[in-house]
């Protein structure tokens, strides 16, 4: 099982659609198992940091506005 922190580094390609099928089912498995135990927050709070850490030039601009919807929706 991959962590809050995997999941969060993973999260931007999953929402791009690039993904392998079976790592895509990580982050489902990981999404689903987080809001039961460590919560949203800790993922959003991760979210965050990772957005903040990952200046634009990093991060593809529509990647940037796909997390940044994801982590409004948490
Ligand atoms: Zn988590």
């Amino acid at each position: 099982m991959i962590n809050c922190s995997d999941a969060v580094k993973q999260l931007w390609e999953y929402l791009d659609g690039a993904m392998a099928e079976s790592d895509r089912r990580a982050i489902e498995e990981h999404l689903d198992v987080c809001k039961r135990c460590c919560g949203e927050a800790e993922f959003a709070e991760e979210l965050r940091g990772f957005l903040a850490d990952h200046a634009s030039d990093e991060l593809p601009a529509d990647a940037r506005i796909q997390l940044t919807t994801f982590l409004d929706e948490l």
